[in-house]
């Protein structure tokens, strides 16, 4: 017999966060609990409105599991009970954490990975004036960071990229647009990005335009991260896309992840592993899928004030292990 809680919590964030779709000062996350034999699996999800997602929905989601969970249903089963999402995400990781306890081991050796000592990853820089944006990267590389995510917009895409190279010449740039762009000026605005040498633009268009990529020429790797979610997306995404972002609240969990990361490997594209606003918790549940990854994006945790225990160590540009 288990027992299963839930609870929301708010963790401000020490700067504002602004992408294409709005700002962000808080990250608001679901905390899920399963307990058995004394021992408690902790998972940690969070809803996204962009996908129908909010507090509210995700607690009836777990409230409609709460019986079905603590009557021993496998993680399996949780799979057909509930649909990919946050929800599903933070019963998941709390089932491997669960397990991983009860069997003495880390969640890295339940999977049968193995993880570096050190985990390189991007920073993000959010939208800003230019300069401001220039000014961050450059504090970031100086801190240590060589991989850098530019979040951007529908506007100022010269000025942000120019300004943003300049400060930060040798820095590995990626770009996501969340959706903001158009096919109208796409081709002009990927060579632009090449001509800078940034590796990988991220979700350009709207997810519902995914076909007008297929005729596109890219001069640059394009990622899927709004237009993909589990194993079931990839085949309407081959042609348009060279890489999946990979998020465990999008995959519902790490189960459905490890899944996808292996699929869409074999099929050839190449994998991001990318997070929402959280906190360690919610990173220290990705971390099994670091090995598929060609960019590793898990700073959410950096933009809080304070993170939730048992804290991952965040340098900038990596977590060391
Ligand atoms: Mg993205």
């Amino acid at each position: 017999m288990r027992m299963m809680h839930f609870y929301p919590e708010s963790w401000p964030l020490h700067t504002p966060f602004v992408i294409s779709r709005g700002s962000r000062t808080e990250a608001r996350v679901v905390v899920v609990e399963i307990e058995q034999d004394g021992i408690t699996g902790v998972g940690e999800c969070t809803p996204y409105a962009r996908y129908g997602e909010s507090e509210q929905s995700v607690i009836v989601q777990l409230a409609s599991v709460t019986h079905a969970m603590e009557h021993d249903v496998s993680r399996e089963i949780l799979q057909q009970l509930l649909p990919a999402g946050a929800a599903r995400n933070a019963v998941d990781c709390a089932l491997w954490d669960l397990e991983r306890q009860l069997n003495n081991k880390t969640l890295a050796e339940l999977v049968g990975v193995t993880l570096p000592a050190r985990i390189d990853m991007a920073q993000t820089l959010s939208i800003n004036e230019p300069e401001l944006m220039a000014q961050a990267a450059l504090e970031y590389w100086q801190a240590g960071a060589r991989l850098l995510k530019i979040k951007l917009d529908d506007s100022l895409i010269t000025e942000r990229m120019v300004a943003i190279h300049t400060a930060v010449p040798d820095a590995t740039l990626i770009v996501d647009a969340n959706e903001s762009w158009q096919p109208e000026g796409l081709a002009a605005r990927c060579q632009l990005l090449a001509d800078l040498g940034v590796v990988m633009l991220e979700q350009p268009l709207p997810a519902e335009q995914d076909s007008v990529l297929q005729h596109f020429i890219h001069p640059l790797p394009i990622c899927a991260d709004e237009s993909c979610h589990t194993r079931q997306q990839l085949p309407a995404l081959k042609d348009n896309y060279e890489m999946v972002n990979i998020k465990l609240d999008k995959t519902g969990g790490l189960t459905e992840a490890l899944l996808l990361a292996q699929q869409a490997s074999d099929q050839g594209f190449a994998v991001m592993l990318g997070c929402m606003l959280c906190t360690s918790r919610g990173i220290a549940a990705a971390l099994p899928l670091v090995s598929f990854a060609r960019f590793i994006d898990l700073d959410g945790p950096t933009w809080l004030s304070m993170d939730a225990a048992p804290h991952l160590k965040y340098r900038c540009g990596s977590i060391t292990l």
